[in-house]
């Protein structure tokens, strides 16, 4: 099965072929054809299978063969109005109205999705994506709203501030996403979820992806989805290099931190990720690491957002 035999529409199989994809992948295949067919989706697939296009492109695919109807709210200007019926002026107090929301766990997943969304709307005049998160300035969030973006990213947390102040209207909110549902309800953002869905219109369409759809998940999704059809993809061994996994026993803690500087002294290993238990794990074992001479740096939700993103950044470049 290709893109175009899913019959997305020529401006996202135009923004596919531009970023290489030759053929949808499993979550793909299933996903976005029942997304089209307008059911609501209960999709558990591991990170890196796809899944991001796999909520993006059927929502965009809406977007863009429907025209966003004009608001009561919204003034309109007859002698200055965009192509796809939106005023290109808009009063600051007049509320953005966008038509697919996604919630995901964290301000790093957010801003990936906005990414992935830009690129494959990139064809489709008008239709953008915006990333509200906690950790921004609140002029700069003020300022991206008043843009009236047609797709909204967001944290849960930082989501609730605007709504509550009136800058966010979802009357006509088509699309609801729910990334990482299992990792939100960890991060303790159940209540948050519930007023933000709470504040959709109940005609939505709504697509929940999670790890697992077992326990609280499983009545989250009972409750914010309607016939919903449950897809499963297992991990794709034959997107990945086989991975070699070890497990090593260790008598303490002082043994521990030996074998971990040896493993990452191999020659073999240009860059590793060390995972901890704790937040403060990891800013331990950033210490003791670069004072064994290695080059580490701690990423964790106790950081403020320009050095997680200083992280990440030397990450990319090999630091
Ligand atoms: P995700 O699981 O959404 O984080 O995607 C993992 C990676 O796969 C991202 O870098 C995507 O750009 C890429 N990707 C998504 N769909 C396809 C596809 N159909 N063909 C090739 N790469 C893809």
């Amino acid at each position: 099965m290709t893109f175009a035999e899913i019959g997305l529409h020529p401006a996202l199989l135009a923004a596919l072929a531009d970023c290489g994809y030759s053929q949808p992948t499993s979550v793909q295949k299933q996903a976005i054809p029942a997304a089209l067919a307008g059911n609501d989706l209960l999709v558990s697939s591991p990170t890196g299978s796809g899944k991001t296009a796999a909520f993006v492109l059927p929502a965009l695919n809406l977007i863009a063969s429907e025209q966003r109807p004009q608001s009561a709210k919204a003034p309109a200007h007859p002698t200055n109005t965009l192509r796809r019926g939106r005023p290109a002026t808009r009063r600051p107090c007049t509320p953005a109205q966008p038509r697919m929301l996604v919630l995901t766990p964290t301000r790093e997943l957010a801003l990936q999705v906005t990414a992935a969304s830009d690129r494959y709307a990139v064809r489709l005049r008008q239709v953008n994506a915006v990333a509200i998160l906690g950790g921004m300035p609140y002029a700069k969030q003020m300022e991206l709203l008043a843009r009236n973006p047609e797709i909204l990213v967001a944290t849960p947390g930082r989501l609730i501030d605007h709504l509550n102040s009136g800058k966010i209207d979802f009357s006509l909110l088509r699309v609801l996403v729910l990334d990482e549902a299992d990792r939100m309800l960890d991060m303790g953002f159940i209540e948050d979820i519930e007023t933000i869905v709470g504040a959709t219109p109940t005609t939505r369409q709504t697509l929940l992806f999670s790890a697992t759809l077992e326990g609280t998940v499983g009545e989250l999704a009972q409750r914010m989805t309607r016939c919903a059809l449950r897809i499963r993809v297992d991990a794709v061994a034959d997107r990945h290099e086989p991975i070699e996994q070890r497990m090593h026993f260790v008598d303490d803690q002082a043994h521990k931190n030996r074998l971990l500087d040896f493993l990452l002294r191999d020659a073999a290993i240009g860059q590793a990720l060390v995972f901890t238990a704790t937040r403060r794990d990891a800013d331990l074992l950033t210490d003791r690491l670069n004072l064994a001479g290695l080059n580490a740096a701690a990423l964790h939700g106790d950081m403020h957002q320009g050095a997680r993103n200083r992280t990440l950044a030397a990450m990319r470049r090999g630091q």
